[in-house]
């Protein structure tokens, strides 16, 4: 699933193109997307809306309209275009939302597999749904501190706490797999037993990973693209992720992959994280 580098470049690529836009008219071709909204209330409150925003939250883009939040976050399959003509062709029969708006373009929610979900929620709607999530990394704000503090109160294993978007939005497997191995780390540890050294050093791993991966436009192991329909490159970069079997960047010793601590794939060096 696309996190936190991946989402914020598909919202800055998609922000300048329908900023200001006014949606005309709105198709969905599945219903199996939505969250807490029927398919008939998304396509009547859709057209006439005008786009004064979009930001990223966690792994969601949202779309401001006058009096609704647009909230998509795309699942593993997930792409959001804009196209110039509407878009026709094999690839079309994928395209779950399709949004035509008044400059004659359309902003697209393609998704193959259709593991990404809608929602479209009243700005007060949006306000409880954004407090049931943690903190951003990457918020100036945001503190090695507070970020010891939250994760600690969970026994849970560091990898999971991590992942675990009540405890700090954004991040998935890819880049919690990354930030362990950078701050040496066990996936397995508890997360009430680390260290706040050990915590400060992740913090500031996790963070430089997530900004060198937004600049990188984010990591495309197999299908995701950015707002442009380009492949991210931040995949030529990792260094524990899909390397299971191969030999660690830091110690040669032959890294481990183990499904044990989340039914997800974990990657890491048993020498050098403990
Ligand atoms: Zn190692």
């Amino acid at each position: 699933m696309p996190e936190l580098p991946e989402v914020e470049t598909i919202v800055r690529d998609i922000r300048p193109q329908i900023a200001g836009r006014k949606f005309l008219s709105a198709a969905l071709s599945h219903d199996d997307v939505l969250r807490g909204v029927s398919r008939r209330r998304l396509l009547k409150d859709l057209p006439g809306q005008r786009v004064t925003g979009m930001f990223r939250r966690a792994k969601h883009a949202v779309i401001e309209l006058g009096d609704q939040r647009l909230v998509i976050q795309p699942g593993m399959t997930g792409a959001l275009l804009v196209y110039s003509k509407r878009p026709a062709g094999p690839g079309a029969r994928y395209n779950v939302l399709t949004i035509r708006m008044d400059d004659k373009r359309y902003l697209v929610y393609e998704d193959v597999r259709r593991l990404g979900t809608i929602l479209l929620l009243s700005p007060r709607q949006w306000e409880k749904y954004d407090a049931g999530i943690g903190p951003e990394p990457l918020d100036p704000d945001y503190q090695a501190t507070a970020f010891a503090a939250g994760l600690k109160r969970s026994r849970q294993a560091i990898k999971k706490v991590l992942m675990d978007q009540k405890y700090i939005a954004g991040v998935g497997n890819i880049y919690a797999n990354e930030a362990l191995f950078a701050a040496r780390i066990d996936p397995s540890k508890a997360a009430s037993k680390i260290s706040d050294q050990s915590y400060d050093l992740l913090f500031r791993e996790l963070r430089r990973i997530l900004e060198t991966a937004v600049a990188a436009q984010g990591t495309t192991i197999r299908d995701y693209r950015t707002g442009m329909g380009e492949s991210g490159t931040f995949q030529l970069e990792l260094l524990v992720y899909g390397r299971e079997h191969q030999p660690c960047r830091r110690c040669a010793t032959r890294l481990v992959g183990t499904h044990d601590i989340d039914a997800r794939i974990t990657v890491f060096c048993y020498r050098c994280q403990t």
